[in-house]
């Protein structure tokens, strides 16, 4: 057939439409998506033509590519995906889930109304940081404390309502950047802060702080180094000698801790650094962290610290600009309620379930994983086996710690380890991966158990 021919038997639009199916469509999904897909379609089928690639046309050979179009442009954008990567505070997959236990009570507060700033004693304006204050106190040791949308902006409000126009001192090894564009001097500058570094990359001593101060400085800062160290020949100033020295000269200290961590995790064989309730006892003034990373919680950015200066940072105007909502704020009632007692915060937060798995626990999950993709997957389509290794924490926390976990590699033998990545991403859910040394790595870590079974068969077609 000539290309006039097959392009005159092109259908219309309305033809697609007032087929069966077309009417099907127009039931469920949106009608300017069936539309739109119809007109993609026919206008690629027109294009194929014009390329010589198509000798035949029909209805119903193009209804299968119109419905596939259709249900792509009318699927949530935003989904869940398995995060098989054992990174458990995972930036990009979402950093910490949430327990069903924990929406409950954001369902409860927001399919209603609720007493958000409204003071149920006295019958007037009340404050929305109330419902979590006391919580906070409790479980940190502070006088006072905010949260607002994230740690950044939770460093951006302390710097502009405590340090502007005035110098915040940092030691130069502390000058990072977090990813996502936080870098601490771009932050400073757009605060209205002055910055004075001080010391090296990889020496900063008190008397470099000492030296630096005057009668403009604002704030002591220290910053977490999070996802990096400096090694070998370094040194950097401790927060108790910070806060000796800001006493000394009647200056507040502020510490971004990025990640913070609430409960002590001695117990559990991971120590690289203090909680949050040791920082504020050694008399730090301010304390800023994620609320989504260690912590397990919404996003969010916690302020902990002397109440003086809380006053002063939540009168700052910007606070308006970056107070959290009446979700975020539920969610972190019912987490923070779960710290109160630390062993069911440890059962109850699957962020920290999910750090201090028993590595019995993963290595059943791994066997019973595998042994499904055994029974799904000839051995002549993939080598499928189970190995010891170890997986990060993530959120820029705990990076020097290695969390001991098992591990599924698959080696495909008649496709690419990058090609059957893409083809797990591509999933229904997706699974995100890991690859190593030309294998497909699951770390089951981060697995949950009902994930098990979408999980065998997402891997099983992928495949095939
Ligand atoms: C992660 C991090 C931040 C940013 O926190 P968000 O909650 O992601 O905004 C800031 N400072 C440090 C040291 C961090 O580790």
């Amino acid at each position: 057939m000539n290309k006039q021919k097959l392009l005159s038997l092109l259908p219309s639009v309305d033809e697609i439409l007032k087929s069966k199916k077309g009417s099907q469509w127009q039931e469920i999904y949106p009608r300017r998506y069936v539309l739109k897909a119809i007109r993609e379609i026919i206008e690629e089928k027109r294009q194929a033509i014009l390329r010589d690639e198509l000798k035949e046309i029909s209805i119903e050979a193009m209804l299968p590519d119109i419905e596939h179009r259709v249900e792509r442009l009318s699927s949530f954008s935003l989904k869940p995906v398995i995060n098989a990567t054992g990174v458990v505070v995972h930036t990009n997959l979402g950093r910490s889930v949430l327990s069903e236990e924990i929406l409950e009570n954001v369902k409860r507060v927001a399919c209603g109304y609720s007493n958000l700033e409204y003071d149920l004693e006295k019958g007037e304006r009340g404050k929305r940081y109330w419902h979590v204050q006391m919580l906070l106190n409790e479980i940190t040791g502070a006088e006072s404390s905010l949260i607002v949308n994230n740690n950044a902006a939770a460093v951006f409000v302390c710097l502009s309502a405590l340090a502007k126009g005035k110098e915040v001192i940092v030691s130069r090894g502390e000058l990072v950047e977090i990813g996502g564009s936080f870098r601490v001097p771009d932050v400073m500058a757009s605060s209205g802060a002055i910055l004075r570094e001080v010391g090296t990359t990889n020496k900063t001593h008190l008397y470099d702080y000492e030296n630096a101060i005057n009668e403009d400085t604002g704030l002591l800062l220290k910053v977490h180094q999070s996802n990096f160290r400096t090694i070998g020949f370094t040194k950097l100033v401790g927060i108790e000698e910070l806060v000796n020295l800001g006493r000394t000269y009647n200056i507040p200290v502020m510490f971004d801790l990025g990640s913070g961590c609430l409960m002590d995790l001695r117990p559990y064989g991971i120590y690289v650094e203090p909680t949050v309730h040791e920082i504020i006892k050694s008399g730090c003034d301010i304390v800023t962290f994620s609320g989504d990373k260690l912590l397990g919680g919404p996003q969010g950015g916690i302020i902990v610290g002397r109440s003086e200066l809380i006053e002063k940072i939540a009168k700052n105007p910007l606070m308006r600009a970056v107070r959290i909502d009446k979700l975020t704020l539920s969610a972190f009632e019912a987490v923070l309620m779960h710290y109160l007692d630390e062993e069911k915060a440890k059962k109850e937060i699957p962020t920290l379930r999910m750090l201090l798995q028993d590595i019995n626990e993963i290595r059943a999950r791994a066997k019973k994983i595998a042994t499904r993709l055994h029974r799904e997957i000839k051995d002549d389509v993939a080598k499928i086996e189970i190995v010891e290794d170890s997986s990060q924490s993530g959120g820029g926390a705990l990076p020097e710690v290695e969390f001991k976990t098992f591990v599924i590699t698959i080696k495909p033998e008649n496709l690419s380890v990058n090609h059957l990545q893409e083809r797990l991403r591509h999933g229904n859910p997706p699974v995100i991966v890991r690859i190593k040394e030309d294998n497909i790595i699951l770390d089951v870590r981060t697995v949950r158990d009902i994930e098990i079974k979408p999980l065998v068969k997402v891997v099983s077609e992928a495949l095939l």
